[in-house]
């Protein structure tokens, strides 16, 4: 007979997760003002609120840590990084900042002004309130079909030309400093660009010379779907397909706590010198030194190494085979979900699973709450809290859609777990007739409200 699919690796050390009481759980939520991340760790038994900086690191990536150079200035670890940048991403300049938007702080110090727009496919939470702190717009120029949750679609992370052009056409190169690619696109469910609509936004992006910036937490991640999906990358290795994704940017963003599987850090890469110097200015300000910027050695150095596990071909299938394990679970169970599955996470319709709660009452938020009551599973809205309100008119922005997102840390989980969380599920979908309210906001931030606001029961 066929072999079945396994992981490919085995594990050396692990963590006791325990688990809780309902009425535990009900106490500890309402004492966290119905805010998931208001949780302390212990009272979760399964944790997916994020993949970010919660993978488990190889041994080769302690090892690494051990071999850390401390120096503040010219470090082997920062030189051990800048090689493994070029070797993989092509870059020639890099900077190393404390995590991801960190390093859009950096970037957009240096090249976005008030009133500018700011293209891109569905922008990441933190990318979004950056650019909109410094006074600018993000414009979302996702395909339509990655709104559609049922329909299939290889590609769901992909620009439309036609409404990036527009936006290009109408304000100009002067106010349009970037185009954002995010890789994959997190807020549409994790899913990929093609390298089709790669060259297509190069293209574009010349006509009208605007520069192009990757966003590119979960690289590794679109260039597996990439090898899987798109016609004639089958044969290519992910570090082929991964050079010649960067080859259409400018420059670069990265969360490393994402694709390169560390648990803090992040670096801006870029080809332009020009740019290089501007950017380290506010790098020093912000961040520290050239050669450290916010991390220490020993960071760089499991950085480094996990850009290059995360960009191994059995790496990446055991990953997303994970995630697909779960995604088959909820299909057999009748649960709806952003088709195809993402790369690094499932994300719940919450309006199938709980279609009696009002929008104005956060329902993938009461989903998120009903789901860590019943087995202490937490994941995370992305919703009409994410979604925050217009900038302008204040009033809730309501996305098309309202997702509960199961993210999956990297080689953390076995799929017992998942079998658990997929279970859960079930159990609540099979009460919803008996959910018909939610929440309301008694305390909310100005800008990014969903990870400090409290919440009260309708
Ligand atoms: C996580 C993430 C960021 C922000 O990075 P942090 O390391 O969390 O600061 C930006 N963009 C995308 C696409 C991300 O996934």
């Amino acid at each position: 007979m066929e072999l079945p699919f396994s992981e490919s690796y085995k594990i050396k050390v692990v963590e006791t997760i325990r688990k809780s009481t309902r009425q535990e759980r009900e106490q500890w939520i309402k004492e966290a003002g119905y805010n998931l991340f208001n949780l302390k760790s212990d009272q979760v038994f399964i944790d997916l609120l994020t993949d970010s900086g919660t993978g488990a690191m190889s041994d080769r990536q302690w090892a690494e840590l051990m071999k850390g150079d401390e120096s503040y200035a010219g470090a082997s670890s920062y030189y051990k990084l800048k090689a493994a940048i070029k070797d993989i991403l092509g870059f020639e300049y890099f900077l190393p900042t404390h995590q991801g938007r960190a390093a859009e702080n950096v970037l957009f110090s240096t090249l976005i002004k008030e009133g500018h727009k700011i293209p891109g496919n569905a922008h990441f939470d933190t990318t979004k309130g950056h650019i909109e702190f410094r006074k600018a717009t993000a414009v979302d120029c996702t395909i339509d079909e990655a709104y559609v949750v049922e329909q299939e679609h290889p590609f769901k992370g992909n620009l439309d030309l036609n409404k990036l052009e527009k936006v290009l056409k109408e304000n100009g190169a002067e106010n349009v400093p970037m185009i954002i690619v995010t890789l994959t696109c997190n807020t549409s469910g994790g899913q990929p660009v093609s390298l089709k609509n790669m060259r297509e936004v190069r293209a574009l992006a010349d006509t009208y010379g605007v520069k192009i910036v990757y966003d590119s937490a979960r690289f590794a991640e679109n260039a597996y779907f990439i090898k899987l999906r798109e016609e004639g990358y089958g044969d290519r290795s992910i570090r082929e397909i991964v050079s010649e994704m960067f080859s259409y940017a400018d420059a670069m963003t990265m969360s490393s706590k994402k694709d390169a599987i560390v648990n803090m850090g992040g670096f801006i890469a870029m080809k332009d010198k020009e740019l290089f110097k501007a950017a380290t200015t506010y790098n020093i300000m912000f961040e520290g030194f050239i050669t450290y910027g916010g991390m220490s050695g020993r960071d760089m150095n499991a950085l480094a190494q996990g850009l290059y596990e995360g960009t191994e071909f059995e790496y990446l299938q055991t990953r997303i085979k994970q995630v697909e394990y779960l995604g088959a679970k909820l299909d057999e169970y009748g649960i709806r979900y952003q088709r195809p599955v993402g790369g690094h996470a499932i994300f719940v319709d919450a309006l199938q699973i709980l279609p009696n709660v009002p929008r104005e009452q956060f329902p993938a938020q009461t989903l998120g709450v009903e789901l860590y009551l019943e087995a202490g599973i937490r994941g995370v809205e992305i919703g009409t809290l994410l979604a925050d309100r217009d900038p302008v008119t204040r009033e809730n922005r309501y996305p098309e859609l309202e997702f509960l997102r199961l993210a999956i840390p990297r080689r953390v989980y076995t799929n017992n777990h998942m079998d658990v969380v997929a279970a859960a599920l079930k159990n609540v979908f099979d009460r919803k007739d008996t959910i018909t309210s939610g929440y309301k906001i008694i305390y909310e931030a100005p800008i990014m409200r969903h990870f400090t606001v409290e919440l009260e029961k309708v």
